[in-house]
């Protein structure tokens, strides 16, 4: 009687040990799962700004003539902007 509860004891600890490191390492794949995902979003986020600056300075060299929606410099299309076909204002 004595012995299998010990058996027991040994089973449960056994149990308990695996929950825990199933759930250390679980929350160690999500933690990284999320590190993945923001390092992916602060680079997107980077990418993005930068896009945008870029497309602000040429807007700026061109005097404003360029396309509203991919930042083109139109000051020698009419019509349509020949990079992205958008409509241009006409100028
Ligand atoms: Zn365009």
């Amino acid at each position: 009687m004595g012995r299998l509860r010990r058996n027991e004891k040994v089973m449960v600890g056994a149990i308990v040990a695996l929950v825990a490191y199933a759930l250390i390492v679980g929350l160690w794949v999500a933690l990284r799962a999320m590190l993945y995902v923001g390092a992916a979003f602060a680079a997107w986020a980077v990418v993005a700004v930068g896009l945008r600056l870029l497309a602000s300075r040429r807007a700026r060299r061109a005097g404003g003539r360029v396309c509203a929606r991919c930042g083109y410099d139109l000051r020698a299309s009419r019509g349509r902007c020949p990079e992205c076909g958008a409509l241009t204002p006409p100028w």
